[in-house]
């Protein structure tokens, strides 16, 4: 296994350039996730570094060595493509061990690897079926068990479990993260699914536009957003994000919201950094549901506020709370407001509160 260095990496498909100066470096043994809406530039930059794309400018380097004028097959790595690509006509030991056909193994050592990637990925009992027999996460696992066999420096997944329903998808998931776990295999995985990043990824890389927005572990991605973009991809339901009024008065920090229809009170350790950033308007802020809090009665900080959509979600609610022309998302525990129109008491969390610049939407802390 080995790490992979990306520096300066640039693509251009004739006039469209679709990355932009990529740095990134994954550690040996790494789960990376390269996470972004769709054309964001995220499988490019996956086959770029499987050596399926050239690159315009820059350079990859793989376990130490520049692999940018290296063809894809002698790069050493194993690619793992949403749709399985299996070889219908052979059986499934024989799908998982083509690859190690080129290295002209006796018998006895293909079998023994076979069987052992198949037994960690719970097909054992398919080896002999062909892959139209195959249920679809069955193929996937095959697909995998394909690409782990020869034990490559790296293993990159794009999509890999895009086309399966929801259910198996969420086993899979799991799966991938226990195999990842007892083979530390370099791993770079992408997906437009910001749950399965949070659940797999040791870091979360967040693209959009060709740009690298944010790089961070899933806990500090979604706890520190670097931007606007990133504070809305990451996290379901999404952040609430609205533009606010500081008013700073006597020590006290009002941030008011809709247009001045609600005024939290915030601590006024807050003042320094608001004002230092001369915000006077030009700020955004940015809470998730759990950082809306609610209260029966009225206590320090709170507001009156009317709950305009309960959405029961089971473990807990959703509530939009009716703030001017806007709303603001609140999570509750089940069944907390009892039905649209009743009125509660809301405080913002100050510690899950986010600041952001709305021109460059860069975030203030
Ligand atoms: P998706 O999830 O939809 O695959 P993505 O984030 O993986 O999206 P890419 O597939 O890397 O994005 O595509 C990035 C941009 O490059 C898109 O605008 C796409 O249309 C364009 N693109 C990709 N491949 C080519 C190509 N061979 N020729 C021209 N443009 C391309």
């Amino acid at each position: 296994m080995a790490d992979i260095v990306l520096r300066d990496v640039e693509k251009f498909f004739g006039s469209v350039q679709v990355i932009r100066k990529v740095n990134l470096t994954i550690k040996d043994g790494e789960f990376v996730v390269l996470l972004g809406p769709s054309g964001c530039g995220k499988t490019t930059t996956l086959r770029a570094i499987a050596g399926l794309e050239d690159i315009t400018s820059g350079e990859i380097v793989i376990d130490g060595k520049p692999v940018q004028n290296l063809h894809a097959a002698d790069r050493d790595i194993a690619f793992v493509f949403q749709l399985y690509a299996l070889y219908p006509h052979l059986s499934v030991f024989e799908n998982i061990a083509f690859p190690l056909r080129a290295t002209r193994q006796p018998r006895s050592a293909v079998e023994r690897q076979v069987r052992q990637v198949a037994a960690a990925l719970g097909i054992e009992h398919l080896l002999a079926r062909k892959p139209g027999a195959l249920s679809g996460g069955d193929m996937q696992r095959v697909a995998i068990g394909r690409a782990l066999v020869r034990r490559p420096k790296a293993i990159l997944m794009d999509e890999p479990i895009g086309a399966l329903d929801a259910k198996l998808r969420e086993d899979m998931r799991m799966e991938l993260k226990r195999l990842h776990i007892e083979n530390k295999s370099t791993s770079v995985y992408v997906t437009h699914d910001q749950v399965e990043a949070m659940a797999l990824a040791d870091r979360i890389v967040v693209m959009h536009d060709g740009v690298l927005q944010q790089v961070g572990t899933p806990s500090d991605v979604y706890a520190h957003p670097a931007n606007l973009f990133v504070a809305q991809f990451i996290g379901s339901p999404v952040m609430n994000i609205a533009p606010a009024a500081v008013k700073t008065e006597g020590g006290r920090v009002r941030l008011a919201l809709g247009g001045g229809a609600a005024a939290f009170e915030m601590p006024a350790e807050l003042a320094p950094r608001l004002s230092a950033t001369g915000a006077g308007g030009a700020l955004s802020i940015g809470v998730r549901p759990e950082g809306v809090q609610l209260a029966r009665e009225p206590a320090t900080g709170t507001i009156d506020l009317e709950a305009h959509l309960i959405e029961p979600l089971g473990a807990y609610d959703i509530v939009d709370l009716k703030v001017g022309e806007g709303f603001l998302r609140a999570r509750t525990p089940a069944g907390f407001v009892a039905r649209p129109g009743d009125r509660v008491h809301a405080r913002l969390d100050p510690a899950q509160t986010h600041f952001f610049d709305q021109r460059s939407g860069a975030s203030l802390g």
